[in-house]
């Protein structure tokens, strides 16, 4: 996989891209990354990327003229295409789905925004706008990393583990959707406050299940949204909306009605 940003600001990324996790699975040839500046595509003297918003407003927008420049001398490098994501507070919202999704692309291009935004026209080129939360940053360069990170520990052996993240919160996989159960590891005693007995008795069965049943309990207190989409069996989904209506009394919109149950 080929991972590219265009930005005004390419020299945020390669700290990021180097370190840890990320390094190693960069250095073992598990993804490629390289930051474009967007200045490279502007032709004043001042690389000027930035202009009033006609109609007045706050701040400066970024020019259209770049960036589609930009983007078509990059898109038309390499052997394929890459898909051509921009972030903006106003795009899908960013999620493990979606980072599935995009770990099965060959080549990305993430377009970063900065000032107030962009000329509405830059998105002609996109093959799609992602946002990472209900809230406003500065730049798109928080979000490409944000995005890259996510999609890169998915890159099966980015990890540099054979557990992978099939186990992990909002996985699409086995767990179908629910938050990651409890984990400990050593003392099995801190300061009284112990790990459960199961955890240590070696049985794997005993284990597994155990955790199953804790995630379902920990969606159910902090995200219960995510119980309806979640893959349960039907005494699983019981127990959930039980669960729900203890952890939640009186919230109509955490509590299930049950439909969702085939009897
Ligand atoms: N005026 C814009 C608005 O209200 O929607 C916000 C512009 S923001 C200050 C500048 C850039 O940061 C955006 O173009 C986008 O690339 C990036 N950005 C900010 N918040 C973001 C978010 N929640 N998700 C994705 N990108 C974001």
């Amino acid at each position: 996989m080929l991972i590219e940003t265009l930005s005004v600001f390419p020299e945020l990324f390669e700290p990021y891209m180097s370190t840890s996790i990320m390094g190693r699975a960069r250095a073992r040839g598990l993804f490629d990354f390289a930051a474009h500046d967007l200045r490279d595509w502007t032709h004043d003297r001042h690389r000027t990327v930035d202009d009033a918003p006609f109609g007045g407003g706050a701040g400066m927008l970024m020019k259209v003229e770049p960036l589609h420049e930009a983007i078509c001398d990059i898109s038309s490098r390499g052997e394929c295409p890459p898909r051509v994501v921009f972030f903006t507070p106003c795009g899908e919202p960013f999620t493990q789905e979606v980072a599935e999704r995009l770990s099965t692309c060959e080549r990305i291009l993430f377009v970063c925004g900065r000032y107030e935004g962009m000329d509405e026209r830059a998105y002609d080129l996109a093959d799609e706008r992602l946002s990472i939360g209900d809230y406003v940053l500065t730049g798109g360069e928080l979000p490409a990393l944000v995005v890259s990170d996510a999609i890169i520990r998915l890159i099966p052996g980015a990890l540099g583990n054979d557990m992978g993240s099939v186990d992990e919160s909002f996985s699409t996989s086995d767990d179908g959707g629910l938050l990651e159960y409890a984990q400990y590891t050593r003392p099995a005693d801190f300061n009284g406050s112990t790990v459960p007995d199961v955890l240590l008795s070696g049985d794997h069965a005993k284990v597994a299940a155990w955790r199953r049943s804790n995630a379902i309990e920990r969606t159910c207190r902090w995200r219960p949204d995510l119980i309806d989409s979640a893959r349960l069996t039907d005494g699983e989904r019981r127990r959930a909306i039980e669960l729900i209506e203890q952890f939640h009394p009186g919230d109509d919109q955490a509590v299930s009605d049950g439909e969702a149950i085939d009897e």
